[in-house]
């Protein structure tokens, strides 16, 4: 921090900041060395700081940068003709014995170079940084190979360092058995197990590993042998599971101590119970996956928020099951179709997935010590969050005191 009354930043005039404890009026934010420094009214501020620039927020409303705890951001292409076909009747299964979902996916990505595949994955990296989207969980999956899976890592950074998104690489070496496998599933996990995982380590190209625990996808002796080895190898844990089968992915992850386990649709009264008794596994929510899917089931979110289960919000952005960029749709879903409140949504959306992702002590709130990641809004108040659909709010955005957008 520079030496007091000298700072870089100070925003002034916003119709209000969410994401802060204090219930104090502020209408002004005091950014020096990528931190926030101190929040107020810009009158008194002033009175203590002197900005080198100032920026006038012109009555927006000032939000925390957003955070997509969960996406898929790299692949090749997308599945819209899948779409059709989800509309004439077919589920995601059914899809997938098509010669759908992931393997078209992982299909496309393999035949697509690393330049270009930077190209597509800063391209959608951007589209999320327009929509209000600081930081990311981003992960690979479409590889599942060792070449293609560590191509798809290195895209992640690649793509991070080009555009200014916080990425967050996890290894989802786990999403599916590979075709060319299928037949023998365990010398796909012996790969990953013993060359792929011990080399993302080596390289430093992830912090988590995730698996998808579903029928078609891996097993619970699968996953569990997965995880095991994640974490064995210091990585942090992350589940998909309950999305369409109760296979028992849920107290597996709690088990393992996985940091989150996401989607839930079909999550089981012992589910709900092994996480709100485990305490640390967060639950991620993903409302518009059902909507994309015409799904009538969604995650018990009440149920979860009432046994004190903490939790966040995300979009799971990807080719096949949810083609959105934008955590303020996924924010309107968790209200429409969750019956969260707005201040529960934002919560979701900001220090809800900072705390699942480990960055919670230095992410997703406005307050002094905390990144200066910010966005300013066209919003009335935080009852607006999640109302509006279909509608971009975000003017400007900040990542580290620095205008981005
Ligand atoms: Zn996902």
């Amino acid at each position: 921090m520079g030496e007091r009354g000298n700072c870089e930043t100070l925003v002034h005039g916003a119709g209000g900041i969410l994401g802060q404890a204090s219930q104090a009026r502020a209408d002004a934010v005091v950014v020096d060395h990528g931190q926030v420094v101190a929040l107020g009214v810009a009158d008194e501020l002033r009175r203590e700081w002197r900005p080198r620039e100032e920026i006038d927020a012109a009555g927006l409303l000032l939000l925390p940068g957003l955070i997509d705890a969960h996406t898929h951001p790299v692949f090749a292409r997308g599945r819209a003709e899948e779409f059709d076909w989800r509309g004439q009747g077919m589920d995601y299964l059914e899809i997938a014995a098509r010669g759908g979902g992931i393997h078209a996916s992982v299909a496309a990505l393999r035949a697509c170079d690393e330049a270009e595949l930077v190209d597509k994955v800063a391209a959608h990296f951007r589209r999320m940084l327009a929509h209000g989207t600081t930081t990311c969980e981003a992960k690979s999956g479409y590889g599942l190979s060792l070449e293609d899976e560590l191509k798809s890592l290195r895209a992640i950074r690649a793509a991070a360092e080009r555009t200014g998104m916080q990425a967050h690489a996890t290894c989802l070496a786990g999403h599916m058995i590979p075709l060319e496998h299928q037949e023998r599933p365990e010398h796909y996990l012996d790969m990953v197990c013993e060359e792929l995982l011990p080399e993302v380590r080596r390289q430093d190209l992830a912090r988590a590993v995730d698996v998808f625990i579903e029928a078609g996808a891996l097993d619970l002796a699968q996953a569990r042998r997965y995880l095991e080895r994640g974490r064995e190898l210091g990585f942090a844990l992350r589940v998909h599971a309950d999305q369409f089968h109760d296979l028992g992915g849920t107290e597996l992850a709690v088990q393992l101590g996985a940091e989150s386990v996401d989607h839930l649709e079909v999550l089981s009264d012992a589910g709900l119970e092994a996480l709100a008794l485990g305490g640390r596994t967060y639950a991620g929510l993903l409302p518009a996956v059902p909507h994309f899917l015409r799904q009538k089931t969604d995650a018990p979110a009440r149920r979860l928020l009432q046994a004190g289960v903490p939790y966040f919000i995300a979009t799971d952005f990807n080719p096949g099951s949810c083609y959105t960029p934008s955590l303020f749709e996924a924010a309107h879903f968790a209200r429409v179709r969750l019956c969260l409140s707005a201040a529960e949504a934002l919560h979701g959306v900001t220090a809800g997935a900072a705390g699942s992702l480990g960055l919670g002590a230095h992410k997703g709130r406005l307050e002094p010590g905390y990144d200066a990641d910010f966005l300013l809004c066209d919003l009335a108040d935080v009852h607006h969050f999640g109302y509006g659909f279909g509608d971009n709010p975000v003017r400007q955005v900040f990542v580290g005191g620095q205008r981005i957008r």
